[in-house]
């Protein structure tokens, strides 16, 4: 078991950690304050191949490993844990149109999307329905070669901008996860319309609505796979994107651990500097070792999902839930070593603590992640 990076994977997070450096981190704190998703930013990294990272080549991806996308989001989110988060959603839905869609299908969306001129929203949550995602009731009603979809989409990442793609998952059939479909919608499609962009705690640098369908009419040829198959497309999708957002919080934390050690080097307390006090020493050691077990873990877990693991999915619950914790400890702990100044928005380390709590909420709770793992232990 080799756990250096070849020069292929350190070339691929050096990229990622310079487009942090130069070209989101200097206005994380402004577009979090403003409220402004940064769409010709995120199209500048689609130009350097991140919309499509484990995308097949073919169509315009990168067609890397999900190690080297969790080298990448890792890198980006030490510009900010937003930004690099709307990459992953974006990133997952490319996935499924790459892996489950129609050659068709492909060659139509993926080329957009792999430019960012599509942005991707991945529909699942409802106001019903949010953990117990599989009782989800937006109806898609079959009326020739289209389906009307009515029904309320809830919490969705990115929606409501002139260029949106929605992968969204539809009731087609009966109770439970068999009756469901994924179906694709195009930006401005009549029917659907969005609620406001939520007011959040964090993750300001990219909108959050609710998307609602209306009479929405879809045509037949928008659905990836069978009827029936949607709701596995979106589980699927989900072990990466989990992966990936457990990236995000290592590379926020890291960020925020290293500003902590930037202003304990120059503060002074009791006649010494804040780094020579053993007891600050001590948290400094606990802090980089939580931060670097969630990162060893999460690359044995995108490891095993490049591999197709049997036991993948419940590899990457258990790596989602490591790393987001850890993530969220590391950042909050980087606060209280500033004192009154990490409570302060100029210092950066409260938008990351910020940023980083909802990632122990979204792609699954981490109650979730501890219920799918124990799946595999107990007989229930
Ligand atoms: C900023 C933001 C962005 C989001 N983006 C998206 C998106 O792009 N697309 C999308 O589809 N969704 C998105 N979500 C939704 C997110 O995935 C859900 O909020 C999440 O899955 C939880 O669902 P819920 O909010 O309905 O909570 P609930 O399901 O109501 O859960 C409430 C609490 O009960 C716990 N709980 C529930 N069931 C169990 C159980 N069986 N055992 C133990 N505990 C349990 C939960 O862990 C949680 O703590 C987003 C959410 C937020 C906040």
């Amino acid at each position: 078991m080799d756990f250096t990076l070849n020069d292929e994977q350190t070339a691929i997070r050096d990229t990622a950690l310079d487009f942090a450096r130069a070209r989101i981190a200097p206005h994380a704190l402004e577009w979090d304050e403003a409220k402004h998703f940064p769409i010709d930013v995120l199209r500048e990294a689609a130009a350097l191949g991140m919309a499509g990272i484990y995308t097949r080549e073919a169509f315009g991806g990168s067609g890397l490993t999900r190690l080297d996308a969790a080298l990448i989001f890792e890198a980006l989110a030490t510009g900010c844990p937003c930004v690099s988060a709307y990459l992953s959603i974006h990133n997952m839905c490319a996935w499924m149109i790459d892996t489950y869609g129609s050659e068709e299908q492909r060659r139509k969306w993926l080329p957009g999307l792999m430019r960012m001129d599509w942005l991707a929203s991945y529909c699942l949550t409802e106001p019903g329905a949010g953990s117990d995602a599989a009782a989800l009731s937006t109806r898609a009603r079959r009326d020739g070669d289209h389906y009307i979809l009515n029904g309320q989409k809830q919490f969705i990442s990115g929606a409501g901008n002139a260029r949106d793609f929605y992968v969204v998952m539809a009731r087609t059939g009966d109770a439970g996860p068999r009756g469901i479909s994924c179906l694709v919608i195009e930006g401005g499609a009549p029917g659907v319309s969005f609620g406001k962009n939520e007011r959040k705690m964090g993750w300001n640098a990219q909108p959050t609505r609710a998307v609602i369908f209306e009479d929405a009419r879809v045509p037949v040829a928008n659905r990836l796979g069978a009827e029936g198959e949607g709701f596995r497309f979106a589980m699927a999708g989900l072990d990466g994107g989990r992966l990936n957002i457990g990236a995000c919080s290592i590379g926020g934390a890291q960020a925020a651990l290293d500003r902590a050690l930037g202003h304990m080097r120059e503060r002074r307390a009791f006649g010494k500097r804040l780094d020579e006090f053993q007891a600050l020493q001590f948290r400094l050691a606990d802090m980089a070792t939580e931060l670097e077990v969630a990162r060893t873990f999460l690359w044995r877990a995108a490891t095993a999902l490049d591999a197709r693991a049997p036991d993948a999915t419940r590899l990457c619950a258990m790596a989602k839930r490591v790393a987001t914790d850890a993530g969220f400890k590391v950042a909050n702990d980087a606060l209280q070593m500033l004192g009154g100044y990490g409570y302060l928005s100029e210092y950066g380390i409260e938008k990351i603590v910020r940023d980083l709590r909802v990632h122990q909420i979204l792609e699954g709770t981490n109650e979730i992640m501890r219920l799918i793992i124990a799946r595999g232990m107990t007989a229930a």
